[in-house]
């Protein structure tokens, strides 16, 4: 069986970390979707149209990642597409309390089981969030530090 993972974010803006969990991951799945999950009622920097390009942009040359935006519950959407894997990063305790309970309804509810598999990020990727680099950038702060190279002239183009 194909193992296809889904990796749910906002990704508001894509971020070394983010990439640094989807590279990991590349060996353990034959089909990663990196899922942005849109909401109506939420206030994005970004536009959907940038976010997705952003994801486009940096894994172009990598066959296995493709990038697809949905709305509503994110295991909905796994079965939608026959996702048997959550793919999730945890940066500290905080972040592992959190998915921990929701990787543990997703499974409960899940008609064909979805599994969550979780990886820790690096020592040096720890403090880096969407968050942190939607305030630098938005305060003219120079992201580039913390965003894949491919897309710092996208970023320009808000
Ligand atoms: P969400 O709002 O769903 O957390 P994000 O776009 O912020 O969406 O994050 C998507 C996923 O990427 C989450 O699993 C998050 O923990 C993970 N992630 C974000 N930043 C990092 C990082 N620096 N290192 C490892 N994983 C990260």
């Amino acid at each position: 069986m194909t193992r296809i993972a889904v990796f749910p974010g906002s990704f508001d803006p894509l971020t070394i970390g983010h990439c640094d969990i989807l590279e990991r991951a590349l060996p353990l799945f034959e089909q990663i979707i990196v899922a942005i999950g849109h909401n109506s009622q939420k206030k994005y920097l970004f536009s959907l149209e940038q976010r997705l390009a952003f994801i486009e942009k940096t894994f172009e040359h990598e066959p296995k990642i493709s990038v697809q935006h949905y709305t509503g519950l994110t295991i909905n959407y796994c079965q939608k597409v026959g996702a048997q894997y959550l793919l999730r990063g945890v940066r500290s305790a905080a972040d592992f309390e959190y998915e921990r309970n929701i990787s543990q309804m997703n499974y409960q509810v899940s008609d064909q089981k979805v599994d969550t598999v979780f990886l820790i990020c690096q020592p040096a990727y720890t403090h880096i969030s969407s968050t942190i680099v939607r305030e630098l950038y938005a305060g003219g702060g120079n992201v580039g530090v913390f965003v894949p190279p491919a897309i710092i002239d996208l970023l320009q183009t808000r």
